[in-house]
């Protein structure tokens, strides 16, 4: 492909049919592919083809999918998994093992945060949660002999709040390992962690790459630059006894880490994306720059109309002036703060939990990312297990209501929240 702009690389990127194939990516809906001779099998368990085998491993419509996210963050490759949790998990065990210790912003997913504080935990693997608001030398501070990650999101979920990319790469490069970023919320289209000092990106697929809320799915981009070399990752440059003794880094270069995590990771977890799924995704992103400016559009809209609201108490969006990470917002997403705010009205959490009843264009879901608007009161819901002063941290104040603002005439949805707002502060 030519040089293109990241919205024609949305829509015609990477898959290029030849003379009288399909225009649209067809779902190659088979485990399982012929060969001619038995030489051509051996070439393929010698990772020397770059053939399909098996489609726990890679499938066609599974590549095209892992080609064009992989073109959209600017990587040397990527791969898909059966969800965001499982992009995760396989990205961080591809490199960390029992032992071993990962630094963490601790605003981040609360899926990522209980796999990190308490599955890794049971491996044998100990994380660090650190405020991501804190001094480049906390982070510093933070790290030990056996730190192998440093991972952030580059929007925070609830607390909507901007990596300082520039801090957390310079700490990973001081350290010497690995800067993870889910980049989930932002896509692609408003921030390329890769330019700015990310090594490898994670996403959950399930969010704005579907966009349509069909389908769970994750992918790992690799940045290709990390120097696995440096003593600290021997299981990237010593020979892989379960795969007869391949050498990451000396036969993949900068393809290591992908490639490892494929052919080791995903052949051993079994986490595979299907097909179908694939194909959806693909599908997602070739709107994916079109739905992201009005998603941003349509939530800086509510955020001023919410902002300005009498019923109001607070309104959190990065690109109002208000917000604590506005600046971060303004450097690295220049684009638009993305499509989710959160608020608080009058009446307080029971206000907040009444909300959704008097929503009619609006519907409450346990989702983000949609083309659909909709909303959620976590402390009501997906946060109730906590305790108030646990739901603060981790940003959940009692009153909290998330939107995951859609792509729908913002003037439907504005009157659809002032005429439910007036409702539920009528009846206090
Ligand atoms: C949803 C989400 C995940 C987890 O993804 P699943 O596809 O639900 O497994 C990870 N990170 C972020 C930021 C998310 O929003």
């Amino acid at each position: 492909m030519k040089n293109y702009q990241i919205e024609t690389n949305c829509v015609q990127g990477t898959y290029n049919p030849k003379s009288g194939e399909p225009r649209v990516l067809p779902i190659t809906q088979s485990t399982t592919y012929k060969y001619y001779n038995s030489d051509d099998v051996a070439d393929l368990f010698d990772l020397k083809s770059d053939q399909h085998m098996y489609s726990r491993i890679s499938n066609p419509t599974v590549s095209a999918f892992e080609d064009k996210i992989n073109l959209l963050e600017g990587g040397v490759g990527a791969l898909a998994a059966s969800s965001g949790q499982a992009a995760t998990t396989l990205a961080v065990l591809n490199i960390c093992n029992a032992g071993d210790h990962i630094i963490a912003a601790s605003t981040i997913y609360g899926g990522t945060f209980n796999l990190f504080k308490v599955t890794l935990k049971k491996l044998g693997v100990e994380v660090t949660f650190v405020d991501p608001n804190c001094s480049y030398e906390e982070i510093i501070k933070a790290s030990k002999e056996n730190t192998k990650i440093l991972f952030g999101e580059t929007i925070g979920n609830p607390m909507l709040n901007i990596l300082d990319f520039d801090k957390f790469a310079k700490a990973a490069k001081n350290l010497d390992i690995p800067f993870i970023v889910d980049n989930t919320i932002a896509t692609p289209i408003l921030c390329s962690p890769l330019d700015h000092g990310a090594d490898i990106v994670i996403h959950s697929a399930t969010k704005y790459i579907d966009g349509h809320a069909t389908s769970v799915g994750g992918v790992i981009i690799d940045g290709g630059k990390f120097n696995w070399n440096n003593g600290k990752f021997p299981e990237l440059v010593n020979p892989d006894e379960s795969y007869h003794g391949v050498e990451y880094v000396k036969d993949f270069g900068e393809k290591a880490y992908i490639t490892k995590a494929r052919v080791q990771m995903l052949r051993d977890f079994g986490m595979t994306l299907s097909p179908f799924n694939a194909f959806l995704f693909h599908k997602g992103l070739e709107t994916l720059h079109l739905r992201m400016e009005r998603h941003c559009e349509n939530a800086s809209k509510l955020a001023l109309f919410l902002e300005n609201h009498e019923d109001v108490e607070w309104v959190n969006y990065p690109k109002l002036e208000s917000h604590e990470t506005y600046s971060l917002g303004n450097k690295y997403l220049p684009k638009g703060g993305g499509g989710i705010l959160s608020f608080g009205i009058k009446g307080g959490s029971e206000a907040g939990k009444k909300l959704a009843e008097h929503l009619e264009l609006v519907s409450l879901v346990v989702h983000l990312g949609d083309l659909r608007t909709s909303i959620l009161h976590p402390a009501s819901t997906t946060h109730r297990q906590l305790t108030e002063a646990e739901q603060i941290k981790s940003g959940v104040l009692p009153d909290l209501i998330r939107v995951s603002v859609g792509i729908e005439n913002i003037d439907d949805i504005i009157k659809d929240f002032n005429r439910a707002i007036k409702e539920v502060v009528k009846c206090l």
